[in-house]
């Protein structure tokens, strides 16, 4: 097999590429670049790649790199996208790779190129010609912005393996669950007029006000009703966020915003939901003589939970000498959950990092990362037959 470049050099070619998603479309760019890399690396090894242009972001791409073949088998995924950065708060050139301190530092170093570069290079050192379950590599676009990479794969269904994991920053701890996130939008339209007389108008931000009632009470019930002893919060939350209405104190107030999140438990639907925050509506508009529009802003993120008893958890649990945990932010583990897989979020390098000036990758993670990769190809791949 042809020689492919040591860790270092594979990560700071990942890093030099910039693959930024973003909302906003100033930031946004293509993954290309990283994709290129990947595919190149991994087909050198012998994995047969497939580069998927997303359905609606013909720019960017998902890769499959598949080694091996069986209907079990183990998925490795990580994302090859970033988020943006704040160059000014950079002591060094966030896309040149940098070690101080004990520490690789670069936008994504944690978050999560350097992950395949770890995977890549663990993978070169094994001995993986007598594959009994195929090693499939996930490289997905838009995680940071609209999961629409993991979301396109969930679609198309075609993806199959028993088993993945998603390397995240989680300081080499294994990670079961995470709650859902919705961020939704409730628009009030009223009638603005002078104020000295209320009836030449319909007030939006008295409607709000019994909008906010209604959620205030929605939580309460959501609070009474469910809790998950796995997570520190450990209730469904809602967060009112931000609120926007009227313009003068001597208008009627015509139109009112308020933007909220929902974090439900796993085991709760988003769907529903959303179908019961909409049924507390109608009875609101009628009352006040307004209309109310109920929105998402981004799309949905389901809640995550794969059960501790699932074999890749275990494995995890025993290679890394740490119990399980959840953590308080979303990945694409439930749409990989979706594909059928038993999906666990297992990564080197901090939370506390990504996603901030300065970011790095500890050396230290690097080794026990390397192990964790090592083990569950032995176990997955290489000794079963399942
Ligand atoms: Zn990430």
């Amino acid at each position: 097999m042809p020689a492919i470049p040591s860790l270092i050099s594979m990560m700071t070619q990942l890093i030099a590429s910039p693959s930024i998603s973003c909302s906003q479309a100033h930031w946004d760019q293509s993954n290309k670049g990283v994709i290129q890399l990947l595919e190149g690396w991994l087909s050198s090894q012998g994995f047969q790649c497939e580069v998927m242009p997303l359905p609606d972001q013909p720019t960017k791409f998902n890769l499959i790199a598949t080694l091996g073949s069986g209907d079990g088998g183990l998925v490795l995924s990580g994302h090859t996208d970033t988020v943006p950065y704040d160059e000014d708060r950079w002591k060094s050139n966030p896309f040149s790779l940098e070690e101080r301190d004990q520490k690789l530092y670069g936008l994504g170093s944690c978050d999560m190129k350097g992950f395949f570069a770890i995977v890549i290079d663990t993978v070169q050192k094994m001995q993986l010609s007598n594959l009994k379950q195929p090693l499939i590599i996930l490289a997905t676009a838009d995680e940071e912005s609209s999961m629409s990479g993991a979301r396109a794969l969930a679609e198309q269904g075609s993806l199959k393996a028993r088993y993945a994991l998603i390397g995240e920053p989680t300081s080499l701890t294994p990670i079961h669950a995470h709650k859902g996130i919705m961020m939704e939008r409730i628009k009030v339209t009223g009638q603005s007029g002078h104020s000295s007389n209320p009836a030449l108008g319909n007030n939006a931000m008295d409607a709000m006000h019994s909008v906010m009632s209604e959620l205030m009470t929605f939580r309460t019930q959501l609070k009474n009703q469910y809790s998950d002893a796995n997570f520190v919060i450990d209730y469904p939350t809602m967060n009112f966020g931000c609120i926007h209405g009227g313009d003068n104190p001597n208008r009627i107030c015509g139109r009112c915003e308020l933007e909220f999140d929902l974090r439900a438990l796993p085991g709760m639907s988003n769907q529903a939901l959303m179908a019961e925050i909409a049924q507390l509506l109608p009875s609101i508009e009628e009352k006040t003589g307004t209309t109310i529009q109920l929105s998402s802003l981004f799309p949905d993120i389901p809640s995550f939970y794969t059960p501790i008893e699932s074999d890749i958890i275990k494995a995890c649990e025993t290679l890394t000498k740490r119990k399980a945990s959840t953590v308080a932010f979303a990945t694409e583990g439930p749409f990989l959950n979706q594909m059928g897989m038993e999906t666990l979020i297992l990564g080197p390098g901090s939370i506390d990092q990504a996603h901030q000036p300065n970011e790095f990758m500890a050396l230290n993670q690097i080794q026990p990362m390397q192990e964790v990769i090592r083990g569950l190809i032995e176990r997955f791949c290489l000794q079963t037959n399942e």
